[in-house]
This record gives C-alpha cells, structure tokens and sequence, in this order.
C-alpha cells in the first residue's frame, strides 16, 4: 500500500484504497488525479511527491465523492495547488454537505457525517479554466455520479474514477453505488470503446482492455433491473423492496446501507418507471412499486 506505480512515461499512480493518480506535466511538475480518502492518505501522497520530486500543479477529481476529495483540503493547505472538476460537481466540493444530503435525500442523521460520505470543503476552478493543463483530455463519464469525468492523457492513459467495481467488491455488496442507470448505461458504453494503453480505475486492479470489467459491470445492472421486476410482479412498498433487495444479496441492514444502497435503489426505481416497466400505484397514502 501507498507506493508509486510507474505506468507510462507521464504516469503513475498510488496504491492505495482510493488510487490517487499522477500525471507529470514536465521534469518537476505534476497533476494529481484525485486526492484519496482523507487527510492520513494526503500525508502519505505529499510524502511520495516530495521524495520524487514532484511538484504538485493541481489536483484534478474525477468526481465529488468523499473517498476522492478527501485529501484536496490538506493537499491545497500545503501546496497552494489548483483544485479542478466538472461544473456540475463544483458545488459538492465546495460545500461537501450537499454529497450526504443528496445521497440521504434530506437532512441526514449523525451516522452519515462520516468521511465516507463528509469531506473538507476545496475552493474549485471549472476543467474548462483555462489553468487546465492542456495535455489532458476530459470526458463525461457521469451516472455513477453527477459529473463524473474521465480524464486521458496525451500518452494514451485513461484514469476512468469509479466506472467499474471490481468482480470481488459486485460479489461482496451485490448493489454498488449509482445515481443515473440510464447515463451510466451509457458511460459504460463510451468507455468500452474508448482506445487507451491502459485503463486506472480508484478501486480496481490496472487493465489494458476494460471491455471484460465493463460486461461484467453492465450483467449486473441487468441482472438487478431483472430481479426488482421479478419482485414487483406484487406491489410492494420501497421498504419492502429494499428488505426482499438486502436478503437477495446478503446485505447488513444499517442507517448508512439503507441510504447508499436505498438511494441507489431508489434510481433504479425511476429508471425502471422512465423505461415504462414499472408504476406506482398510491393506496392508502403508500406508494406501491408494480410492473406493468
Ligand atoms: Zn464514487
């Protein structure tokens, strides 16, 4: 854990459980991409950078989760460096409240003011500044979150954040984190055909093709759209749903599981219902989930 990986002439990456990536703009500079879990994990990066003598320019994030922003705030005390992201993510870094509120869908309990979910608040500059270094290309790869960008770097290196989950980590939690099926459908199938020397993700394992992570990633979300339509062959309340959903795949009940996995629900709920394959039936002022 926490060593330099050397991937390309231009970049590396951190091991780490949220890889923090590194593209070397010239000699002495470099652009981090993302900035790990938290303070502990800044520490550690800064020390990697200042033993190889790598100045840090900017900090690039893929997207405004907790677990990629986490060290943005002690990385910029230090540095001084520029904080990039998408637009429509800049508000969740610049005031981080909004990530657990989004994902709880109202104001949220003590449980969920955790850096899981809470991170230091960064001051931004849009990826359309022109202090953007112009050696990376940055795409829309949004659905697993609201602005999630992939960035490629003029030595054909994509780091693509949180595209995929890893084979073992859809086994474990069977439901992974996502707001937008439709969009991510979508982003998957962008960066399926995306042609790059190699593909860095935050939690999985480096890969020159990404095709096989990508199928896998894609038969699951069909795999549970399948499952919620089974299920809603009776109408069933979200809570029943989402009970019948944690059994199925072997989910331990808690405030925060039912908000992660329970808001990711509720999106495949609305993507289900926008594609025309469910309704909601109210009855008796509860909302019942039916197909059609
Ligand atoms: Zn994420």
């Amino acid at each position: 854990m926490y060593e330099l990986v050397k991937v390309s002439e231009k970049c590396y990456y951190i091991e780490s459980p949220s890889k923090v990536g590194i593209y070397k703009q010239n000699e002495n500079d470099v652009y981090l991409i993302d900035s790990g879990s938290d303070k502990n994990s800044a520490k550690k990066t800064l020390k990697i950078c200042n033993e190889n003598g790598f100045n840090i320019k900017g900090i690039i994030n893929t997207h405004a989760h907790a677990d990629h922003i986490g060290g943005n705030a002690y990385i910029k005390q230090k540095t001084g460096c520029d904080i990039f992201c998408s637009s429509i993510d800049r508000p969740f870094l610049e005031f981080p409240i909004i990530n657990p509120l989004h994902i709880y869908g109202g104001y949220i309990p003590k449980e969920m003011e955790h850096k899981f979910f809470l991170a230091e608040k960064s001051v931004t500059k849009d990826i359309s500044s022109p202090h953007f270094p112009k050696e990376l290309k940055t795409f829309d790869i949004s659905g697993h979150s609201l602005g999630m960008i992939a960035i490629v770097t003029d030595d054909n290196i994509a780091f693509v954040g949180d595209i995929v989950s890893s084979e073992d980590i859809i086994k474990k939690y069977g439901i992974t984190y996502l707001l937008d099926i439709k969009k991510h459908l979508e982003s998957l199938d962008f960066v399926y055909n995306m042609h790059a020397d190699k593909f860095i993700m935050s939690h999985v394992m480096t890969v020159d093709d990404i095709k096989p992570l990508i199928n896998i990633n894609r038969d699951k979300i069909f795999e549970i759209c399948d499952l919620i339509l089974s299920l809603l062959k009776e109408p069933l309340t979200f809570e029943v749903l989402l009970k019948k959903l944690f059994y199925h795949y072997e989910l331990k009940m808690s405030i925060k599981q039912h908000s992660l996995v329970g808001s990711t629900v509720r999106s495949y709920l609305s993507y289900l219902k926008n594609e025309g394959k469910i309704d909601a039936i109210i009855d008796d002022n509860m909302i019942y989930w039916k197909t059609i």
